[in-house]
């Protein structure tokens, strides 16, 4: 039976602001759209709905940059780069510092035992141990205020609190967007928009094509006062014993990854990127709601089995939940390319490849919706089929779009042509002179490895 409806009333909405480039979503991807975007010239506003910028980096607590880094190099470079290096500066970031001096060193057992328990390894490979590679380990304050610094300095107009609510479209052009605010609603007007919402939230209110997809949902968590030291000594040393309780652990929580629980830069905190709670929608309010109760009744069930049983966990105690409910995906763009699974799988390369991730690469089409004029997307709603967006969806990948899209947008408003039309070699050279990779000569890339270390 369909749902009662009332109709609302139209409004007058004030224009609270305008500017070249409009950023709804100040996640990964957002952040480096705005950042590039105002960088390369533009008037930028970046529009938030929470108090914080950073997105599941730093709401979600999901706390490893990984998918940046091929057999050879460091193929994310750019922004994501520029971050670590900040986070590090505030010694609140971690990377395998010498593994890069000792390519052959990567898939030792030392390697894996100093660096596992960070969640610095290639999980793509089947290889076990699986080899350590360039991944960074961090703090989520410390990625919100890195993030801060790298906006504030780049003069971009940051609105936070601002929820967005619906796209302005005229003749089949995005003008702008209306947020909901606690002053009221309010028009933020734009030549270009850029979606970094992660759920398609503009596009799809614009009209643009996608499709629904959902994966599992998680309730990160943060614990306290562990002894990693001794936790890691057990597993090692007493590996049968280590897997016996390690097997109960995931039986209770139901469904982690191989690591349940992964060091962080401040001592004795570990973060959990578990339970997987597979029957909810990001998209629907009541599941929402469940997933944080559930969430937090099975981490509740988890603590107290290590608590008692698990060697470094005796006095361990919950942190706390990530703000943001772990979602992975929601809507996918429909836009002018579908990138497949087979295309990152088979590291394909497209004469439009704007950036890359791992070793795959990413089209501009796959970066523009097909309907809607002067609006690009950016980050885990890209336009790909599921088994390929879970393929690359990862934090450094998305920061990478978000890069691509900010030097497009300000190419063609520069260049005065829409969005659609934007030179794609012009992007490349652009991506390549601000130290971000576009993915045309992976090689060039080789300086890159000597600045992060
Ligand atoms: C539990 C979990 C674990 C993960 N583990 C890892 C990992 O270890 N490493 C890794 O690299 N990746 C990991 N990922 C994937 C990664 O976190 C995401 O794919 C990535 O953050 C996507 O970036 P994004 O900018 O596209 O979207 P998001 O990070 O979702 O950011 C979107 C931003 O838009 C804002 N927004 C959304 N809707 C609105 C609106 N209507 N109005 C205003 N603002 C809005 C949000 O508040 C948010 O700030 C994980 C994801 C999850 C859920």
């Amino acid at each position: 039976m369909n749902a009662p409806t009332i109709k609302e009333a139209t409004r007058e909405v004030p224009v609270a602001d305008r500017s070249d480039v409009v950023v709804v979503g100040g996640g990964p991807a957002g952040i480096s759209a705005a950042v590039t975007a105002a960088r390369c010239g533009a008037s930028v506003t970046l529009l938030e709905r929470y108090p914080y910028l950073g997105g599941l980096a730093s709401g979600g607590m999901v706390l490893v940059l990984d998918d940046m880094h091929n057999d050879t190099e460091i193929t994310v470079t750019g922004i994501c780069l520029e971050m670590i290096e900040r986070m590090k500066m505030k010694g609140l970031c971690v990377t395998p510092e010498d593994h890069e001096r000792m390519p052959d060193m990567r898939d030792a057992p030392e390697m894996w035992r100093k660096y596992a328990r960070w969640g610095l390894f290639d999980f793509h490979t089947q290889k076990m141990p699986h080899p350590i590679c360039f991944s960074a380990s961090f703090d989520p304050d410390g990625f919100k205020r890195a993030t801060y610094d790298l906006i504030d300095e780049a003069k971009v107009k940051l609105r936070l609190h601002s929820w967005f609510s619906s796209a302005i479209v005229e003749d089949g052009q995005i003008k702008g967007v209306i947020c909901d605010t606690k002053e009221g609603r309010q028009a933020i007007l734009g030549d270009v928009v850029i979606d970094a919402t992660g759920d398609l939230d503009v596009a799809a209110s614009a009209g643009a094509r996608f499709q629904e997809s959902s994966f599992i949902l998680t309730t990160v968590s943060r614990w306290g006062n562990v002894d990693t030291d001794r936790a890691e000594a057990f597993q090692f040393d007493e590996p049968e014993r280590f897997q016996k309780l390690d097997h109960e652990a995931k039986r209770i929580i139901g469904g982690c990854w191989a690591y349940w629980w992964l060091k962080t830069p401040l001592p004795g905190v570990v973060w959990l990127n578990c339970p997987h709670m597979p029957k909810y929608s990001g998209l629907k309010v009541a599941d929402l709601t469940a997933a944080e109760f559930e969430g937090r009744a099975r981490i509740d069930q988890l603590l107290a089995f290590a608590r008692e049983n698990m060697p470094g966990f005796e006095k361990a105690h919950i942190v706390d939940f990530a703000p943001q409910t772990g979602v992975r995906t929601t809507r996918l763009l429909e836009g002018e390319y579908v990138v497949t699974k087979e295309d990152v799988m088979q590291r394909r390369y497209f004469d439009d490849t704007v950036c890359r991730g791992r070793d795959y690469y990413t089209p501009y089409r796959a970066l523009l919706p097909k309907d809607i004029d002067q609006l690009l997307v950016a980050g885990r709603h890209y336009s790909a089929t599921p088994q390929a967006q879970k393929k690359s969806r990862e934090i450094p990948p998305c920061m990478a779009q978000g890069q691509a899209v900010g030097v497009a947008a300000t190419q063609a408003l520069n260049a005065g042509t829409v969005v659609r039309d934007a030179d794609i070699t012009a992007i490349q050279k652009q991506m390549r002179a601000l130290g971000a990779d576009p993915g045309d000569k992976p090689s060039a890339n080789a300086s890159f490895l000597e600045a992060a270390e």
